[in-house]
């Protein structure tokens, strides 16, 4: 069995270093993201805490070669304001309240407490356990955040890693911290691992705390960019999916989740409205296409008021929508198709200073009835509409001719 000593003979200062340019990487890494992503929220703030928590690494490395202000005060003082921002900065990252406040306190507590216990009455095991013990808080508080759901989500892995990664290092530093305690304030050895009485010194604990160190920021360096990369999946997922003038599902989407929505059986039927603006085409050439978009983005507001959350709502083509009604009766989407050509008659669209009369016609098709399948219900539906035009426009086609609401 190889003994724990053969650790104390690695040179810490050549480890620190080694865990400051590991670090560094993720600080460049994550300064090129954001520069290509600069309206992102919290890449930026990424950046700045990596930057923090690197200046105390580099700090500690030159500890003996520059002043202990700055390698013991101003070092320690960086890595846990560092921390703190970046607990700070994951919170904008997945977008739920924070504030900078904490930092700023973390940072001239630490200042105050490390001059006192570094400057004034040196004491190794204090500092120790005056940086430990934020040191574990902040990585819990950290582990936490990547613990919690998050919506749009690809995959959930590289957030449990983060989170697991942040809970060893929790852990890491309690065990460290209690071994240090009970060696040097204690006056005992319960366990026999070997400490330190200064930064610099070689012991199996030390090196083992560096090493573990490297290995961590080595995968947060990866775990980091994987959580951001996963964000800019989901979201470009989104967008392909996404009208972008009204923001609902596009004719891609529509079809994705009806597809989804139709495979499941229920005991009542889904029913599909197609629904086609009316001499569109005039709105555009009376009153401009600024105004015509004006129109489209109002109808769909109109649309959603009269849908439930669970109703499907889509933009097939420039002025075409299509709703799938879940699990619904004839009469409950009959009133809603009725409803909503109602609604718009009596509700002339107003843009800047002119007030725009526009009519829907609508084609209804029900599940059961006209078919099982998307396409199937797309097709009776828009049969159904352009029936709805022929005789008249501005009326809902249900079914039968005869079941034709008019104005
Ligand atoms: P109908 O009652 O038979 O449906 O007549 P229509 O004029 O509504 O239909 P048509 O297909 O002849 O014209 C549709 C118009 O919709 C033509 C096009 O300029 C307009 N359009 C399509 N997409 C957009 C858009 O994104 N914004 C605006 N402003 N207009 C659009
Ligand atoms: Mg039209
Ligand atoms: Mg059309």
């Amino acid at each position: 069995m190889p003994s724990p000593e053969i650790f104390a003979t690695l040179d810490i200062r050549t480890l620190i270093l080694v865990t400051a340019l590991i670090y560094l990487m993720c600080t460049l890494t994550q300064g090129f993201i954001y520069l290509n992503n600069r309206d992102e929220p919290g890449l930026g703030k990424f950046v700045i805490a990596h930057a923090l928590i690197n200046l105390g690494l580099i700090l500690i490395a030159a500890r003996g070669l520059i002043p202990d202000l700055l390698s013991m005060v101003i070092a320690n003082a960086s890595i846990l304001s560092g921390l703190t921002f970046l607990h700070h900065a994951i919170r904008c990252f997945y977008q739920r309240p924070t504030s900078l406040r904490a930092t700023a306190v973390v940072f001239v507590l630490s200042c105050l407490a490390f001059f006192h216990f570094g400057q004034i009455s040196p004491d190794y095991a204090i500092r120790v356990l005056l940086f430990s013990l934020p040191f574990i808080v902040l990585c819990i508080l950290i582990a936490r955040e990547f613990f919690l759901p998050t919506e749009h989500e690809i995959q959930p892995a590289p957030r449990w890693v983060n989170a697991t990664l942040f809970t060893l290092l929790a852990l890491l530093f309690t065990v460290r911290l209690l071994v240090i305690m009970d060696a040097h304030l204690l006056a005992s050895s319960i366990i026999r691992i070997g400490t330190e009485s200064s930064l610099l010194q070689a012991s199996p604990l030390s090196s083992l705390t560096w090493l573990v160190l490297i290995a961590s920021f080595g995968y947060w360096n990866v775990g980091l960019l994987l959580l951001v990369s996963q964000k800019f999946l989901a979201r470009q997922n989104r967008l392909a999916i996404t009208d972008g003038l009204t923001g609902i599902l596009n004719r891609r989407g529509f079809e994705l989740m009806a597809e989804k929505i139709l495979l499941t059986r229920t005991a009542s039927s889904n029913f599909m409205l197609l629904l086609d603006l009316d001499h569109f085409k005039q709105v555009n050439d009376r009153h401009g296409h600024e105004a015509g978009d004006e129109v489209l983005r109002q109808f769909v507001l109109l649309l959603n008021q009269q849908l439930r959350k669970s109703d499907l709502t889509g933009r097939i083509g420039g002025e075409e929508f299509a709703v799938l009604l879940r699990e619904s009766t004839e009469a409950q989407a009959w009133s809603v198709a009725e409803r909503v050509r109602t609604a718009l008659q009596q509700m002339p669209i107003r843009h800047r200073d002119t007030t725009i009369e526009v009519t829907v016609s609508i084609g209804v098709a029900q599940s059961g009835a006209d078919g099982e399948s998307f396409a199937e219900l797309f097709r009776t539906a828009d049969q159904r509409l352009y029936q709805a035009k022929r005789s008249g426009r501005n009326r809902t086609l249900f079914r039968e001719t005869a079941d034709v609401a008019t104005p």
